[in-house]
């Protein structure tokens, strides 16, 4: 069973039983360790440093060294850290700890350190962390089913899987990640109303059970390749007012259509436990996942009728991640159609948030290439200057959402400055007109060489960004505090990746 059921108060009591354990240092403890180096000679702590760097401490700029050799000092029993000594080692399978977590200081820092080509992440773990405590504080009934493919970078599935949020695949693929680092199979749903059937073979090779369904064709095929599946109906929102466009792909309609499926399941003993419903991606509208919670209670109405002994709602993804005030709003409706219709504590209620998780963990740092002049008349005034910019990540790249659906992004020069704005218009990198990123937007005169910060680039970012004429290269670093750090640590699977520390000059 899932680790999350009732909530608590600590982040710590969902963490999910089968994880090494590995004594974990309190805060206290880490900086006192810090002390202790004062003391302990620079030569015999570490050793590999010497040999790269001058022993005295008071030198300015970034000194980055691993804190394994102090930790075997202080703490014969912490041995979870890896030797890294400066930052342009770091890569995509090692997170940084940081005790300022300040995103902008932090892409400074490696700004600063070397002469960057590719796009740069960071990627903030403190805001995962972050969500997952607002999800148990806003949605307390409510087990999450991380969903994969809104951002599948190996970080993310880390600690979602180590704080004990559960997963939603869509494929082969999706499974083979979650069960690679691993995680029980019963923390998988395989939810995806077209599954091919090698896939399907394979969840049931792999024990992956709960999988949803929305028509008379695809129960066949789970029941022809994986008899003992648990399967859950998909519905969709009746969309008389066109407020979500997913009823077109996915899902059957609760009221004309359900009846019919859980009849043909029943007489094929295909076992049914629920119902499923995924409002629609980047959807601005809370309100309907009220007016579909009453919609799957009309189906488990029919379904107790037939015979089917339901015991799962799953109210798919679409909350949206950028700010917290969002998700009480959410909550509001999601909460009110639970308690109207799904009271009974029986009912395991689960979710498949994707966007929620993610949204605001990932910054993304572009850098300006070219950038021209324009100078236009204008009726108003007579003459009025703008600037395009190219920069090195566009629609093919990690922006490529804006081609599909309404969404902007917005633009932050990293360099402070309190200069003249100009209209701007900013394109991606490849020879396809249609590279456009940002449409007149207000900015400062950018120059070459200067970066732009863009917020909120955790939600089908990397995952959709192509390789288009050779461009599509990026860096991600991983950042983490403390505290964090300790929290993870405690339940942190020896087979992921390293905490790096970074030795910072306050606290030296
Ligand atoms: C994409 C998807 C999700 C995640 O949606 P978000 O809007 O990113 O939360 C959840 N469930 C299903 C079935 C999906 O296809």
């Amino acid at each position: 069973m899932p680790a999350i059921n009732t909530p608590t108060s600590s982040a710590a009591n969902y963490l999910p039983d089968n994880f090494t354990l590995c004594n974990p240092l309190t805060f206290t403890e880490i900086e006192k360790s810090f002390t202790d180096l004062e003391e302990v000679e620079i030569e015999q702590v570490l050793p590999e440093l010497q040999q790269t760097e001058e022993p005295d401490r008071h030198v300015t700029g970034r000194r980055f060294f691993d804190i394994e050799d102090f930790v075997e000092h202080c703490y014969t029993n912490a041995k979870k850290f890896s030797v890294i000594y400066n930052l342009l080692e770091m890569n995509e399978g090692s997170i940084y700890i940081n005790p300022h977590s300040n995103v902008q200081n932090i892409f400074e820092d490696i700004l600063n350190s070397e002469e960057q080509e590719y796009p740069i992440y960071i990627c903030d773990v403190n805001d995962l962390i972050a969500k997952f405590k607002l999800w148990k504080k806003v949605f307390p009934r409510i087990e999450p089913y991380y969903a994969v493919k809104c951002n599948n970078h190996p970080i993310v599935i880390q600690v979602l899987a180590t704080l004990g949020v559960n997963f939603d695949c869509a494929s082969k693929f999706e499974i083979e990640q979650i069960i690679s680092l691993k995680v029980d199979p019963s923390r998988i749903i395989f939810a995806h109303i077209c599954k091919s059937a090698s896939h399907i073979k394979y969840a049931s090779e792999n024990n992956v059970k709960l999988m949803t369904f929305d028509c008379e064709e695809e129960l066949f095929k789970i029941k022809n390749n994986f008899p003992e599946a648990e399967t859950i109906l998909r519905i969709k929102y009746d969309d008389s007012n066109a407020e979500s466009n997913f009823g077109i792909k996915f899902g059957c309609d609760p009221y004309t259509e359900a009846e019919e499926l859980l009849k043909i399941s029943f007489r094929e003993n295909l076992k049914v436990v629920g119902v499923s419903f995924h409002i629609g991606f980047l959807s601005k509208n809370p309100s309907l996942f009220y007016k579909t919670i009453q919609a799957a209670y009309h189906v488990f109405q029919i379904a107790a009728k037939l015979g089917h002994k339901f015991y799962l709602l799953d109210i798919g993804g679409g909350v949206l991640g950028t700010d917290d005030n969002l998700a009480a709003l959410y909550a509001e409706y999601i909460n009110k159609g639970l308690n109207d219709y799904f009271s009974d504590d029986s009912i395991r209620i689960i979710s498949e948030p994707g966007t929620f998780f993610v949204q605001s963990a990932f910054t993304l740092a572009c850098c300006v290439q070219l950038v021209k002049k324009k100078v236009t008349k204008n009726v108003q005034t007579d003459k009025s200057i703008y600037y395009n910019y190219y920069i090195n990540d566009g629609v093919h790249g990690d922006f490529a959402v804006i081609m599909y659906h309404d969404i902007k992004y917005i633009p932050r020069p990293i360099k402070n400055t309190n200069e003249t704005l100009f209209l701007s218009t900013i394109w991606g990198p490849t020879c396809d007109v249609a590279d456009k990123v940002c449409d007149q937007v207000l900015l400062p005169k950018m120059d070459i060489g200067d970066w732009l910060l863009f917020n909120n680039t955790g939600n089908y970012t990397q995952v959709l960004s192509s390789k288009f004429n050779g461009f599509g290269s990026k860096k991600i670093y991983n950042i983490i505090n403390y505290e964090n750090m300790l929290l993870l640590r405690t339940k942190w699977p020896s087979n992921y990746c390293n905490f790096i520390i970074k030795q910072s000059e306050e606290i030296i």
